[in-house]
């Protein structure tokens, strides 16, 4: 049985930091802030006080119910990085997405290499994995980093040990439908090597629909009634990696940051590019200095593309690549922001479950 939820550190108290002073909110924030979270989602304690800030989830596109998940959880009096983790779960233990946790597209040699990172503003503390195998749920495993250890990064066969020290089970991640498009991939991507591509009537139709290479993640990020917030990023990475390599999502300031008392901003798209400008850290920074959720993350993203090498340029001198920002403030406003448009983001609230427009930099041209 694969183990969703663990308990071991659950009466492990937090102490919430009342530090800052940053924003016009801060002082509402700081007098509104309990002493203490519960540690997990099954513990919810006395519900705060409503009405202070909004409820919300936000998340990449593929987190819709994911950011429904952690809403109801949220409203419950869960721990905001709980209600976070949980969300993400649904999505980890979902084969049908193939760029996190189980189903997850696997790097060059076939292996699925996961990467996570949880944040908890609150406590101002974070745990994450990279390049972990076998184990479908990195987010809970980034969560024990946070909670049993000293560290804040384990990677690889490290963090395969601990988690297993901690009863996660291990599994075979790759699903079938991925291992097709991992093959086909390999029979097609290489002029020199001794693959034949298959001939047309071969190719099963589940793998078409991915020819082009993508990438994809969830993050997900939860602000609660007293104006905690906390996030999470969960990924597969770049599908036919480099076997080891790590983008940005387990890495703080590039594939989420929280400051609990300014906001949070986490990202999917091209790592190498948001590891190269710490986009998350970048657009809190410019939330602390005032700009709103989507004019921060918009001024991240033309830093990003300002400063890319030439040959990630087109002649226009756009981004050939993607970037997406999700960002909430703590006066409970958000924003999703894209290099290229149209994209879209989840948002659950107190307005309900839905799907809303990333500002984007560029418009992709409409297909015909
Ligand atoms: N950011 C992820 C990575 O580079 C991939 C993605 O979000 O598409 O590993």
């Amino acid at each position: 049985m694969i183990k969703t939820e663990h308990s071991a550190s659950s009466r492990r108290l937090f102490l919430v930091s009342a530090a800052g002073g940053v924003t016009g909110l801060s002082a509402l924030a700081a007098s509104t802030l309990s002493g203490v979270a519960p540690a997990s989602a099954a513990e919810p304690r006395s519900l705060p006080q409503p009405g202070r800030f909004p409820l919300k989830a936000i998340s990449s596109d593929n987190g819709l119910e994911a950011t429904r998940k952690a809403y109801e959880l949220l409203a419950a009096g869960a721990d905001t990085l709980d209600a976070a983790i949980a969300g993400v779960t649904l999505v980890e233990d979902d084969p049908n997405d193939n760029t996190v946790g189980l189903g997850g597209l696997p790097n060059e040699n076939g292996v699925v290499q996961l990467d996570a990172a949880v944040m908890h503003g609150p406590t101002h503390k974070a745990g994450a994995v990279a390049a972990l195998e076998r184990i479908r749920n990195p987010a809970q495993v980034a969560r024990l980093v946070m909670r049993q250890t000293d560290h804040v990064l384990l990677v690889g066969a490290g963090a395969l040990e601990f988690a297993c020290a901690n009863g996660f089970q291990e599994q075979d991640l790759l699903t079938e439908r991925a291992r097709k498009i991992w093959l086909y991939w390999k029979q097609t991507h290489g002029a020199t090597d001794d693959w034949l591509p298959p001939a047309d009537e071969e190719i099963d139709p589940e793998v078409r629909q991915y020819f082009k290479r993508h990438t994809g993640t969830i993050h997900l990020a939860a602000m609660n009634a007293i104006g905690d917030l906390s996030c999470v990023t969960s990924t597969s990475g770049l599908a036919f990696k480099l076997p080891g390599r790590v983008g940005d999502s387990p890495i703080l300031g590039a594939g989420l940051f929280v400051d609990n008392q300014v906001g949070s901003c986490g990202s999917t798209g091209r790592g190498e590019a948001n590891l190269l400008n710490l986009s998350s850290y970048a657009g809190v920074e410019q939330m602390r200095q005032g700009k709103p959720p989507r004019e921060a993350g918009l001024a991240v993203l033309r830093d990003v593309v300002r400063r890319s090498e030439p040959r990630l340029l087109d002649d226009q001198g756009r981004a050939k690549f993607d970037l997406k920002l999700y960002l909430i403030a703590k006066d409970g406003t958000h924003a999703g922001v894209s290099l290229w448009g149209p994209e879209k983001f989840a948002v659950t609230d107190a307005a309900g479950t839905r799907h809303e427009a990333c500002e984007s930099l560029y418009q992709r041209e409409a297909k015909a």
